[in-house]
């Protein structure tokens, strides 16, 4: 577990303790506008191949590349996720679990500010479903366990 982790730092308490709400307006906000990389487990491409009713090879070849080294989904020039439309996320229910782990990331949930600073993009955090401490320790430890992906 890295220094960093979110888990390590606060373990007696976290700030998160008493735990957040979220859920998701699916509004695609988190889903471009920066840089960012996409990681997806095998299981989870053939999920996602299957949903756009497409074989994985030419999945590969339409919407993967290869980003700091990494095997991602690829993005716009804009930064947008390939998957991205007006509408929101074209595979919404075949996402990869980096996306449906969202906002419970260790980056975000490292300090209230953090959160805050995040939460001015996404309409959904501070609003709907509580996830409670065990959950989000949940998140987090599947987070490391899997480097974010899968
Ligand atoms: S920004 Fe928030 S509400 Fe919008 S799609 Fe992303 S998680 Fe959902």
């Amino acid at each position: 577990m890295p220094d960093s982790s979110p888990l390590r730092e606060d373990s007696a308490s976290p700030w998160w303790r008493g735990g957040l709400r979220f859920s998701c307006r699916r509004c695609g906000g988190c889903c471009g506008r920066e840089p960012g990389v996409v990681l997806f487990t095998d299981a989870e491409m053939a999920e996602m191949s299957s949903a756009l009713g497409v074989g994985e090879g030419e999945f590969e070849r339409l919407y993967v590349w290869r980003k700091y080294g990494l095997r991602s989904l690829r993005e716009r020039a804009n930064y947008d996720c390939v998957f991205l439309d007006g509408g929101g996320c074209v595979i919404y229910h075949a996402r990869p679990a980096q996306c449906r782990r969202f906002p419970f990331w260790p980056e975000i949930l490292k300090n209230k500010p953090s959160w805050d600073f995040y939460s001015r993009n996404c309409p959904g955090m501070d609003e709907g479903d509580l996830h409670d401490y065990e959950a989000i320790a949940g998140y987090l430890s599947k987070y490391e366990e899997t480097g974010g992906g899968g």
